[in-house]
């Protein structure tokens, strides 16, 4: 069984891995559109795919292209270090290129027979229809109006949405099957309670359609004063107004403001158009800054930090003139909205109309005038189980939001017509609710692929003259062409976290990413998943290094192999760990092995471990040389031993246990005090189990001894440029990445660092002892180490790792060449490899024993 912390530190994974977590784009759009997605499929010139994916989740894509709210900009990952995607434009320059009606899925369920009334034909109620007709239901939907998109086009100036793209976008009910019957209002041409009998649901979708004013002033309803709500729809339904002109007036510092204001501008009769707003500068508004930039433009004038004080009128009766009062706060010490006055500070404005923007409400007339009670998830009525609500009369306040809730309330009517429970088991995200992303890559993890040259600016769509388009209601904003569309996909960062698995050459062969594998593991039992997974693992660490998380995923693997050990009776289960186990037992038996205390007492102890004593026994002799004429020969030992580290890294923990006590018998029976290492994995090994100071030779030259005194700069003529390959073992033992280049420097080589070098280097392929099991990977990764190099010459200072790196192609050399070599040149490069042997080990120990 794994050990409880292992266990945890999967769930752990599980639970925190950001592999599969959806863009921040995707998660805050309430319709969970996969912008992520569809970007690509645009950058990669795929608009035809591209529009699909947009249609699985918006039948209005060409609306919300040009008027969404575009929270998944608000959101843009690429938004906190330079601008946000431009989402909607390329949404907008997808749906309008690429869309095609004949191509809508008009696929649906069998009739059920059910009929659902639907009142109010805008986005919610739209949305809440196609997914019931869908669905298999028969719909019929009541609209006061005469036109469909509800405040869509009546809130929204068509110099903003042309209203033919509202026509073909709403037909696609139609083209579903639904009834819309305009011209009706529920309350008044038909009784409410009418469709609760003859419909088996109701689903309430009103807008806001009332408009508000300050009723606190006198004169509030006199000519020429209207409301944002009742402006906008008539010049929607005209291009004019009856009663607005001259000099026209708007309060507010929303986005209806600003469509008040701008439409003003474009009538007949009027002269100037003014914005009057308590906040005290533009920054503050609450209109996006897009749209308070075009106003300007377009000529709109903006007066901050006041109010209206009083309302002036002439003798027809109509407003003539305000006078207006400064502003000095907007909340009270509690934060809440509470705007202070200066009633001193005051001044008049000539106007002849005054349009309040101050917020619009829902008309309740078919409620009593009473709130509509629901529930806030299913959205159904409280008290009357038939009925359901969605859109502005529930809580949304954007469009996407609205279709947001009239497909969760068509939701909650299909299960209610059911008989099923309305809300349990529903997960309000995988629904297309808001939610947030677990994906969040701080800063410093941004991959190098991110490419965030702040030189590839945010694009617009080109705008028309606003000296020109304010004679009249054509589009203002012109859609992407090809080229800037392909440009703005390519700003896209295509957000996703996996930054262990672009590093990790064995995960990706078995899972998307660790969240999935360790959920697979738990579900399973790790005794029911491929063994070759533990034993693929190169016990780098390269992917703690890399994850933000910082997530141990070596150490579930390391343990798992313990467990595959101990139930196949204490041997590694895989056949390509035999041949391992055979050459461990030699190293580590008597025949390759000799113990020398110095001759007095052994204060150092220099164990060379395995491989450098298997290809430069020479090397062995000299390093020994150097200490004991460096720390006196009679304070110097050597131990030709193996640690049995290998045997320990396959899971052999009982085997490790005996092999390695056969060392640590050689250390204590010659009361060593300090172990000089050659080897990382040795270095690790004794530091964990010895009980002794270790010390790598590396580190004792350059704190105790100094490199041998004849090879001082003998390299400095050397033609060669060397890269360093740091061990990965030893990645956080950073005094000995010092040490090798200082010892370079002292002996006069020329060094180039390559990529990945000390705490972020990379493995030799060696690690977890990968190329008995698994040649190929090994190979694979031994070459993605060998692409990191600069140069053709490289030093390292493990004997695997040189090993490696020569197999890679490399002129590879252990740093004990140069240290105890003579000046190395290009053209003493040469293979070694076919030096490597345990008949070294003997002529090792035969030179350590003269
Ligand atoms: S950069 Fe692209 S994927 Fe990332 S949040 Fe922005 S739009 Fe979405
Ligand atoms: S330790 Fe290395 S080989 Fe193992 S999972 Fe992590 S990156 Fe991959
Ligand atoms: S780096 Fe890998 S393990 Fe870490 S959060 Fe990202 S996907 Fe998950």
């Amino acid at each position: 069984m794994l050990k409880k912390e292992i266990v945890e530190n999967m769930k752990h994974i599980v639970d925190n891995c950001m592999g599969d977590s959806k863009s921040a784009c995707t998660t805050a759009c309430p319709m969970n559109t996969d912008a992520k997605k569809y970007i690509a499929l645009m950058g990669d010139n795929r608009g035809e795919e591209a529009i699909k994916v947009i249609r699985e989740e918006l039948f209005i894509p060409r609306i919300l292209g040009r008027v969404c709210a575009h929270p998944c900009e608000s959101a843009c990952r690429r938004g906190e270090e330079d601008e946000a995607i431009s989402i909607a434009g390329l949404k907008r320059y997808i749906a309008d290129n690429y869309d095609n009606p004949d191509m809508w899925d008009l696929s649906k369920k069998d009739s059920t027979g059910k009929k659902v009334a639907i009142i109010g034909f805008g986005p919610a109620g739209a949305q809440g229809a196609i997914t019931l007709l869908k669905e298999g239901h028969e719909v019929t939907i009541f609209e006061k109006n005469s036109f469909s998109g509800g405040m869509l086009r009546y809130g929204i100036p068509e110099y903003r949405l042309p209203r033919d793209i509202i026509e073909s976008e709403f037909s696609l009910i139609n083209r579903l099957g639904g009834k819309v019957k305009f011209n009706i209002e529920v309350g008044k041409d038909i009784c409410f309670e009418t469709l609760e009998k003859e419909y088996d649901a109701v689903l309430v979708s009103i807008g806001k359609q009332i408009g508000r004013k300050d009723r606190t002033l006198d004169n509030h309803d006199a000519k020429g004063i209207l409301t944002a709500v009742e402006f906008l729809k008539e010049v929607s339904l005209t291009r004019e107004s009856k009663e607005a002109k001259g000099n026209i007036l708007t309060v507010g510092g929303g986005d209806v403001a600003m469509d008040c204001a701008r439409s003003a501008l474009r009538l007949k009769n009027s002269k100037n158009s003014y914005v009057l707003f308590l906040e005290k500068n533009l920054e503050s508004l609450t209109a996006s800054k897009h749209e308070v930039e075009s106003a300007m433009a377009e000529g709109v004038k903006f007066i901050p930090s006041f109010g209206i004080k009083e309302i002036l009128i002439n003798e027809e009766g109509r407003v003539n003139e305000i006078i207006i009062k400064k502003c000095e706060s907007l909340f009270n010490e509690n934060g809440e909205f509470s705007p202070k006055f200066n009633e001193e500070e005051i001044e008049k404005i000539d106007i002849d109309t005054l349009i309040f923007a101050i917020g619009q409400g829902v008309d309740l007339t078919i409620n009593s005038g009473e709130r509509f009670q629901f529930n806030k998830e299913s959205l159904q009525n409280e008290k009357n189980p038939k009925i359901f609500y969605a859109g502005d009369c529930a809580s949304s306040n954007i469009v996407v939001q609205a279709m947001a809730e009239g497909r969760r309330a068509a939701k909650s009517i299909i299960r209610f017509l059911n008989n099923e429970d309305v809300w349990m088991g529903r997960d309000i995200t995988l629904e297309g609710g808001k939610s947030e992303t677990k994906l969040y890559l701080p800063t410093e993890y941004l991959p190098e692929s991110w490419n965030l040259d702040s030189k590839i600016k945010r694009r617009k769509g080109e705008e028309l003259d606003p000296k020109e388009r304010i004679k009249t209601f054509l589009e203002v904003e012109k859609t992407f062409t090809h080229k800037i569309a392909l440009e703005e996909a390519s700003r896209c960062l295509q957000c996703e976290c996996k930054l262990c698995m672009k590093e990790c050459m064995m995960m990706p062969e078995y899972t998307s990413c660790p969240k999935e594998l360790f959920k697979e593991y738990l579900e399973k039992g790790y005794e029911n998943m491929d063994m070759n997974i533990a034993y693929s693992c190169n016990e780098c660490k390269q992917c703690t290094i890399k994850c933000p998380n910082s997530f141990e995923i070596r150490e579930n693997f390391m343990e798992m192999r313990k467990e595959y050990v101990k139930a196949n009776g204490d041997i590694s289960p895989l056949d390509g760990h035999t041949g391992l186990d055979d050459g461990q037992e030699l190293e580590c038996s008597k025949k390759y092995s000799v113990t020398i205390p110095g001759k007095k007492q052994t204060k150092y102890v220099l164990i060379p471990g395995c491989t450098v004593p298997a290809s430069f026994p020479e090397l062995v002799e000299e390093t020994y040389e150097h200490m004991k004429k460096t720390l006196g020969e009679d304070n110097v030992g050597i131990i030709l031993q193996c640690c049995a580290k290998p045997t320990e890294i396959i899971g052999e923990t009982k085997l490790f246990e005996e092999r390695y006590s056969r060392v640590q018998k050689e250390i204590d029976e010659i009361e060593a005090d300090v172990i000089v290492t050659l080897c990382p994995s040795c270095y690790l090994t004794y530091e964990k189990y010895s009980g002794r100071k270790v010390i790598s030779y590396w580190d004792l030259m350059k704190e105790e001894i100094g490199i041998p005194k004849d090879k001082k700069d003998i390299g400095k003529d050397s033609d060669v440029i060397f890269n360093i390959h740091d061990s990965c073992p030893t990645r956080y033992v950073t005094s000995h990445h010092d040490s090798i280049r200082w010892v370079l420097s002292q002996l006069g080589y020329k060094v180039e660092e390559m990529a990945n070098i000390r705490e972020n280097t990379r493995c030799c392929g060696v690690g977890g002892m990968l190329g008995c099991i698994n040649a190929d990977l090994y190979k694979r990764i031994v070459d993605r180490r060998v692409s990191d190099a600069t140069q053709d010459h490289i030093i390292s200072y493990c004997g695997s790792c040189r090993g490696s790196m020569e197999l890679g192609g490399l002129d590879s050399l252990h740093i004990l060449q140069l240290i105890h070599g003579s000046c190395y040149y290009k053209k003493d490069a040469k293979k070694r490899s076919d030096n490597y042997g345990l008949h070294n080990r003997l002529e090792a120990k035969r030179r350590v024993s003269k």
